[in-house]
Parts: C-alpha cells; structure tokens; sequence
C-alpha cells in the first residue's frame, strides 16, 4: 500500500506491506486530514518515524473481536492504551503512560491506504455525517475537548488567539456554551470564516485594546507572541488555555502568572462522541476550513500546499 512516511528525518510516498494484526482492526482510510502537528512532526517534533496523519475517516475491513465493525464506516480516537492501566480501566487512554498515538508516537498514522487501531478506539460514523465532516471530528473533539477542563458559561468571556483550523473550531465550539467569544487573528479572511457563524473577530493589532477583560483565553496560534497576548488579555484569577504544540523556547513572564493568580490549563485530545454528535446536528461548520483535496499519491505536494500561508485544512483522498 502506498502511504506518505517519514523515514529518517526524510519525508516520502513510500509503498509499504500492508500490516494485518489480529489483535487489531484494520481499516481502508477513505480521507486523511493534514494537521499542523503532522507539518512540527517533519520539522523533527516527537523523534517520530512511520506513517504520518492521525485525522481520518475509514471503512473498517477487519476486526477479529468487533466482527459487528466490518464493513462499517468510522473514525478512531487516535490514543491506543495498554488496556490494563488505571487510566485504560476508565476507557480513557490519553494519559496511559504506556500508549501509542496513531501517527504521533510510536504508531504508524492514517496517511496511508490502510491503518491499524485497536477496535476500541473506532466510532461509527452517523450516516448524517459526510466524509468530509468526520474527517474533522479529531481536531473538533480537541476543541470541543476545552470544555471538559475550562467550566464555560454563557456569561463567560473567552478570547482565542490564532485564526487557523484549531482556532476557529475552538471559536466554533466555546461559542457553544459562551456568548462572549472573540477571536483574534491577522488574517481578514480567515476571521471572515468566524463571523459567517456569529463569532466575532478582532485583528491583531487591534486586539490590545480588549485589555484584560477575559475570563478565558486560549491560546491557539502556536506562536511565542501568543502567549504574552494571552497574559495582557486575561483578567486576574483568569483561565490560560494552552492549545497548541509549540516547540520553541517561549520566552514569557511567568511573574505575571503568579502576580495575576492565572491558572494555566494544557490541553490536548477530546473524547470523539461529542464531537461526532456536534457534526451530527450541525451545531459546527467545518466544510468551510477545506482548502483544498489531494489524491494520496499527491501526498508530497498535499504538505508543501498545508505548509503554506492562509492555506486552511488540506485532506488527502485514498481513493484515486
Ligand atoms: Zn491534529
Ligand atoms: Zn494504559
């Protein structure tokens, strides 16, 4: 099979063996996601080597212990647990410390003509819910997945900072539950795509005169500027949700943290039923955020095009 690797720091459409585990279903991909952490991953974050992609949407072709899945259209929560430890025995793998992470750590991803995840991890997909909205459904359930951590309100004031994919459905998420949500961006077109939901966009620069009056911000633009914005727009005792992978050595004044009484809240995956249930009653938009669509074997040009700016989401197509 054919499947879009990274293999020694090099990053390549390779052809590989398809791999058939009993222990775990296999799954023909039908599209991929291309995510921001797949372009950080090439840029070496993680060490990681194997099949790139953990955003997708499949057709389950074997699982020896869910027979009912064969043939079933899904997507799959991307932490593989150990399925012993405490965390595994709740049915929450994403803190397993012993767990792979479908093209992330330690586990080949979902770029590629077929994958494999333990038939646990997979969802069926409501036949409301097209391919090209459940590929969406990981980055949603990050989203969405804030709520779980942040107690969110209607009267609660939230700023997102960072216009791109992650920050608008952050924007799309926590708008519903709060009335108070803005989010800030350098991009005109991108904030566009916010408003066309009634979420209210403020450009950057203009962004310092909504002066600390959040109660919670979260930051979501991966960039070392964000989190200092993020500090200058939260009131004291506020919430700093830190969303995005950044890797560099952020330079930030942890002071005012304690000064401000902030409370700082890391956030990662979300749970995938809510997120399915979202795209399912159309409480969310996210056929918008495609920029555009390659065939896998285009794999190589699908990154270059991810990498660019004011591209959006790029998706990859297995079926051609
Ligand atoms: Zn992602
Ligand atoms: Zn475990």
């Amino acid at each position: 099979m054919k499947a879009l690797r990274l293999e020694n720091n090099q990053l390549k459409l390779a052809e590989i063996a398809r791999q058939d585990e009993e222990s775990e279903a296999v799954v023909r991909v039908t599209k991929s996601g291309i995510c921001n952490t797949d372009l950080e991953i090439v840029r070496g974050y993680a060490g990681f080597s194997g099949t790139l992609g953990h955003e997708f949407v499949g057709v389950v072709e074997a699982a020896t212990d869910a027979k009912h899945l064969i043939g079933k259209r899904v997507v799959g929560e991307i932490n593989a647990g150990c399925g012993q430890c405490a965390d595994c025995l709740r049915g929450d793998a994403r803190h397993c410390p012993a767990r792979t992470v479908l093209g992330i750590v330690g586990r080949d991803g979902a770029h590629a003509e077929f994958l494999n995840l333990p038939s646990r991890n997979l969802l069926e997909v409501p036949d409301a819910v097209s391919d090209e909205q459940a590929v969406f459904v990981e980055p949603l359930a990050a989203a969405f997945g804030i709520t779980e951590q942040v107690e969110i309100y209607p009267e609660t004031k939230v700023a997102i900072i960072g216009d791109g994919k992650l920050g608008n459905l952050c924007a799309q998420s926590l708008s519903l539950k709060s009335r108070n949500v803005r989010l800030v961006g350098k991009h005109t077109a991108k904030l566009a795509l916010a408003r066309a939901r009634n979420i209210e966009g403020v450009l950057l620069e203009n962004a310092l005169k909504l002066k600390r009056s959040f109660d919670v911000v979260v930051e979501a633009s991966g960039s070392e500027s964000g989190f200092n914005l993020a500090l200058d727009l939260l009131k004291p005792r506020g919430k700093l949700v830190l969303k995005s992978t950044f890797h560099g050595a952020a330079q930030w004044q942890a002071w005012r943290v304690v000064v401000d009484e902030i409370t700082i809240v890391g956030s990662r995956c979300g749970r995938f039923a809510p997120a399915l249930e979202l795209l399912k009653n159309k409480s969310v938009d996210v056929e918008s955020l495609i920029s555009e669509e390659f065939s896998l074997s285009e794999g190589m040009k699908a990154m270059e095009k991810a990498g660019r700016k004011g591209v959006m989401k790029v998706l990859l197509s297995m079926a051609n």
